[in-house]
């Protein structure tokens, strides 16, 4: 129901595929909201060229980005290709961001939180410092990534045990989303959603961009040019770029 809500409120543009929603960084927080409200499994994806290009190749990843309940914009690749096909999408809408924000709601309205994510200590020290950035923000449980694909259910066991509204994965595309996926009905978190490095991030390990190029919304960048493996990931733009030029030809 709430799916249909929202591609009725908010529509939605198709990249290579993928649906994505042509959303405000607020009013994605009000749909979060509403998932909260609502109660039944929700699954986020905030997209970046890098991941849809990814899809093109993982048919289990592409279903899983089509059957998403919201799909953010969360690169600069994907708010050209939008633009380039004449559907704009308001703003880039990134993971980050969404979990900053939603720290500071649990921390007004009790919502529970539970990280999940990044090598052992990093999202017990995230926990920590949203607590202080956001005092009273809502945490009620933490476990690193590092298990296998046999382990989830277990895994998934232990979350479910904590009771989260909204479940935090930060273990890099397309395995985050693939143990939504395949865990949702166990965990049952009316959000779930894939941050990617968000953990490293605030637990400190990674330093967040200076203040201006946090407002020059160059953090991407910034971020990207530290860390070799996304050096490596960002080679898929011009992957990217080239199929959204060969698909809009053949359109
Ligand atoms: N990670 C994890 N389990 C794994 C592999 C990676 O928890 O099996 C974590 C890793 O420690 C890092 C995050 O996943 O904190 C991936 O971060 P990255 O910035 O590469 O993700 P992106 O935002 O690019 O998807």
């Amino acid at each position: 129901m709430v799916s249909q809500a929202i591609s009725e409120q908010n529509p939605r543009v198709r990249i290579l595929g993928i649906p994505v929603d042509r959303i405000t960084m607020d009013q994605t927080i009000e749909r979060l909201e509403q998932f909260v409200a609502e109660g039944t499994p929700h699954q986020v994806v905030t997209a970046d060229s890098s991941g849809i290009v990814l899809a093109q190749s993982d048919s289990d990843f592409f279903e899983i980005l089509q059957q998403a309940n919201l799909v953010t914009a969360d690169s600069v690749g994907v708010i050209w290709a939008a633009k380039r096909q004449g559907e704009p999408v308001p703003e880039r809408v990134s993971g980050v961001d969404i979990f900053a924000r939603l720290c500071a709601k649990s921390a007004e309205k009790g919502y529970r939180l539970f990280f999940l994510g990044a090598a052992p200590g990093v999202a017990e020290t995230a926990a920590e410092r949203c607590c202080l950035q956001s005092p009273g923000c809502n945490v009620v449980g933490t476990r690193h990534g590092y298990f296998p694909e046999e382990s989830d259910e277990v895994v998934a066991q232990e979350i479910a045990a904590a009771k989260p509204d909204v479940l935090f994965v930060a273990m890099g595309m397309p395995r985050q989303e693939k143990f939504i996926r395949r865990t949702r009905d166990i965990i049952k978190a009316p959000v779930a959603i894939g941050v990617g490095g968000t953990l490293d991030v605030f637990s400190g390990r990674v330093k967040r961009a200076p203040r201006l190029v946090q407002k020059l919304k160059l953090e991407w960048l910034w971020r990207t040019l530290q860390n070799p493996k996304k050096i490596s990931k960002a080679k898929n733009l011009p992957i990217f770029v080239k199929m959204v030029l060969s698909e809009n030809k053949r359109d």
